[in-house]
């Protein structure tokens, strides 16, 4: 990963050429209930509670209901600066657990939504089997989430068939709890030599207690000694980590994807970024359940979060890089291609340098300014692959892509 250049910012007529920035972790289904979940039901409301809300809207989906949040989510993410999209799909059937006919049904309407707005899609299909560690069946509201690994690779091999320039399919396991382990080992074997793994990963205090009493390891040590996990591979959240399991991932060469403003606002834990860093670990920035479409916020408050914990300030620095901003955009371009699958050298976020909030920034503080100085948004252009997709802030499909968005809600909170 060390081969990759270091950011290059640079100030050109149109405004202020940064790297494109890759979502590393996104349900595009869970836009429509942002805000939908900050009602307190319990007073040990958790992570759990808010998945039983979260189970209750993926019910509601079908492919076109899909395809018009995902256009919206897709529109929203080009105009913040992000121009690829890791979506790690996991609705796949009808709610009753039958197979839509084509089975791809649910994935081609990701396919369509990304090739409509034109940011670059690493479709994983999530391979879901069981309840729970202990083997448990799927329940009710998982059951359109299931596959056996037959048809999962059927599944998989259809979709990779279909890859072009903008578009890579990778494999996700959905977690640990819902992949048993000869499953797990017949897919990774399967796999061609270019594919992504993804995989959520020590999330939960209680998915770290379940994995050690039923498998006898720690969630990520387990996987490190099970599988060949090597720089196609991402790790998403890996929030509770012991000393050796930070050493474990960053000698492996994965990438980390933390999703700050979802990690936050689910009351998961904090990355040990510090730490991390030290050990030369591999990271970058997922916006997962859509409570924030910026890759500001998400990099803002992975900083904030630890200046809070340790009541200091600057910490997400490296020897040579005194500048917050550049260490988190350096970080973020430096994980892309292993992550996603693409070369994203010619996406750019160009941001307005007439801003107020920009006026006389230099190319050595551009990148502090843009993350931690104010919210009014001053990306003015997005380039995928040399292509201008974002232009005065504003991506062709805004208001299209709104409008079909309210008639989806309508459609997805008439649902009692
Ligand atoms: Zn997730």
């Amino acid at each position: 990963m060390h081969d990759v250049p270091a950011v290059h910012v640079r100030r050109t007529p149109a405004g202020w050429h940064l790297p494109g920035i890759a979502n590393l972790h996104s349900h595009a289904f869970q836009r429509a209930m942002a805000g939908l979940a900050e009602v307190q039901t319990d007073p040990a409301d958790s992570f759990w509670t808010w998945r039983d809300t979260m189970y209750r809207m993926a019910g509601r989906f079908d492919p076109d209901t899909l395809r018009a949040v995902a256009t919206q989510l897709y529109v929203e993410m080009l105009e913040a600066g992000y121009t690829t999209v890791c979506e790690f799909h996991y609705i796949h059937h009808a709610p009753d657990g039958t197979p839509y006919a084509p089975a791809s049904a649910m994935s081609d309407a990701l396919i369509e939504a990304a090739e409509a707005t034109g940011i670059r899609l690493t479709l994983l299909p999530v391979l879901y089997m069981r309840g729970g560690f202990d083997g448990r069946a799927l329940g009710a509201h998982q059951r359109r989430f299931g596959h056996d690994v037959e048809a999962y690779l059927r599944l998989f091999a259809d979709l990779h068939a279909r890859q072009h320039a903008g578009l890579r399919v990778g494999c996700a396991l959905h977690s640990l709890r819902a992949v048993p382990e000869d499953a797990m080992q017949t897919v990774l074997a399967a796999l061609p030599a270019d594919a992504r793994v993804h995989v959520h990963i020590a999330e939960q205090i209680a998915e770290v207690e379940d994995c050690l009493a039923v498998r006898g390891a720690r969630p990520v040590t387990w996987l490190l000694d099970h599988a060949q996990v090597d720089a196609r591979w991402t790790l998403v959240h890996a929030t509770h980590l012991d000393a050796s399991e930070i050493a474990g991932i960053a000698r492996s060469g994965a990438t980390v994807a933390i999703c700050p403003t979802t990690e936050a606002n689910l009351g998961d834990g904090l990355f040990p970024l510090r730490t991390y860093l030290d050990a030369g670990g591999a990271w970058g920035i997922g916006s997962d359940s859509h409570v924030s479409i910026s890759p500001v916020e998400e990099l803002r408050w992975l900083e904030y979060g630890q200046r809070l914990v340790t009541r200091r300030r600057n910490i997400a620095v490296t020897p040579g890089t005194p500048s917050v901003g550049r260490t988190l955009v350096e970080g973020v371009a430096r994980s892309a291609a292993a992550s996603t699958g693409f070369d994203m050298r010619d996406d750019h976020v160009v941001l307005d340098a007439e801003a107020a909030l920009l006026a006389g920034a230099t190319e050595h503080d551009v990148l502090d300014r843009w993350i931690f100085a104010g919210n009014r948004p001053v990306v003015r252009e997005v380039h995928v692959a040399g292509q201008t997709r974002v232009h005065d802030g504003r991506h062709p499909l805004h208001d299209v892509a709104a409008r079909d968005y309210a008639a989806a809600m309508h459609r997805l909170l008439a649902v009692s």
